[in-house]
């Protein structure tokens, strides 16, 4: 079966072909203004294909799981553009330039927030008044649902334990960080929120602050609704503190002592690590660690200086295992090590065209 994987962003779209569940081509079509010309030109490429998985950043509470797309499913995607206003209107785009170049062809809808649509409500709901949940569905959603899923997956292969009995704490650090706790296979809690920015630290976004900061700003210092989500958003984080949001450059300002760099290197660790033991402490036992992303699979800096000095979860690190570099799951823990620590590289294209596969298979 060949199934195309469409990423269609507001301003770029980037594709993937698969032949069942090999990668045999994949691109990055940049500038894009036309979503049709553009996915026309792509199909025109590559040819005929048995279905298209989409990635579709938010599926609010009402999927679950992925969706094979039909007129009731486009109009949901429609309505929860006001909650991912960047990417649900531009996901949209590319799903109706595929259905009207091929009406025929399958497609699905694999959303970033549907593993976690199994967070508990006490750890989804924001203590504000309920009202806002209620009339505006302001609530915890978590992101990165389709990396935190295969992860999770690779992870129980790896380890060889049932999904149903696997408890994790996985990280996916890359330019957008974030951290879910995994009970028994499935989201328990993770720490981006209603939108993206909540929780770790980022590449430019801030993660979790004193939300009276905002107010401080715009009361004290009458900065503007634009101008604050554009600090928080990409002007914070570890390009906030030091400069820049590359985390080999930062390391390697770090290595030349510079003071900055080796700060935001702190404050980013030091909060995976608080997001790590809080996790640790909502799961009661954990079997696994995991990282994932760019920086995750990475960067043996980071993980150490999270993972470090955590002898009171029975943490040990491997100095020379860290070093490590694969592209299969690897472990990093020592012998002694009460959790196992696992470095897994995360491939969500794949995931969406396994989910597409299974769906479009069934149809
Ligand atoms: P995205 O979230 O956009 O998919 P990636 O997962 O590719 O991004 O992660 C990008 C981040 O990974 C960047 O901060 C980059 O510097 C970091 N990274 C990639 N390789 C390394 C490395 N060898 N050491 C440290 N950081 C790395």
């Amino acid at each position: 079966m060949k199934i195309l994987v469409l990423n269609s962003g507001s301003s770029s779209v980037k594709y993937a072909l698969f032949e069942d569940d090999k990668q045999i081509s994949n691109g990055l079509v940049e500038r894009v203004e036309d979503h049709l010309a553009t996915i026309k030109e792509i199909l025109g490429n590559i040819g005929k294909v048995d279905a298209v998985g989409h990635r579709v950043v938010h599926g609010g509470e009402k999927y679950k799981n992925s969706v094979i797309i039909d007129s009731d499913a486009i109009e949901t995607i429609r309505d929860l553009i006001s909650l991912a206003p960047l990417h649900n209107g531009a996901n949209l785009a590319g799903i109706e330039a595929v259905a009207k170049l091929y009406p025929d062809i399958t497609q699905v809808a694999v959303f970033d927030t549907s593993f976690h649509q199994s967070i508990p409500d006490f750890a989804y709901t924001y203590a504000i008044p309920i009202s806002f949940y209620e009339q505006h569905k302001i609530r915890k959603y978590g992101f990165h649902g389709t990396s935190h899923k295969y992860i999770t997956n690779e992870a129980g292969k790896f380890l060889n334990i049932a999904e149903q009995n696997l408890n994790l704490i996985t990280f996916h650090l890359g330019n957008g960080d974030s951290v879910c706790a995994v009970k028994n296979g499935k989201s328990f809690d993770t720490s981006m929120g209603f939108t993206p920015l909540e929780g770790l630290v980022m590449g430019s976004r801030c993660g979790d602050i004193d939300p009276q900061i905002l107010i401080y700003l715009a009361k004290q210092k009458g900065l503007s609704v634009d101008e604050i989500d554009k600090i928080l958003n990409k002007e914070s984080g570890l390009k906030g503190i030091c400069g820049s949001s590359d985390m080999r450059d930062i390391e390697a300002k770090a290595q030349n002592g510079d003071k900055l760099a080796l700060l935001a290197l702190d404050i980013f660790a030091y909060r995976a690590k608080k997001y790590l033991g809080s996790y640790a402490v909502a799961l009661g036992r954990v079997d696994g660690i995991v990282f994932a992303g760019g920086i995750g699979e990475n960067s043996p800096l980071i993980r150490m200086k999270i993972l470090q000095d955590l002898e009171i979860l029975g943490i040990e690190i491997d100095e020379q295992k860290n070093q490590v570099r694969s592209r299969e799951p690897f472990e990093i823990n020592t012998e002694n090590s009460k959790i196992k620590i696992l470095v897994i590289h995360t491939d969500e294209e794949k995931e969406i065209a396994k989910q597409t596969m299974r769906l479009a298979g069934d149809n």
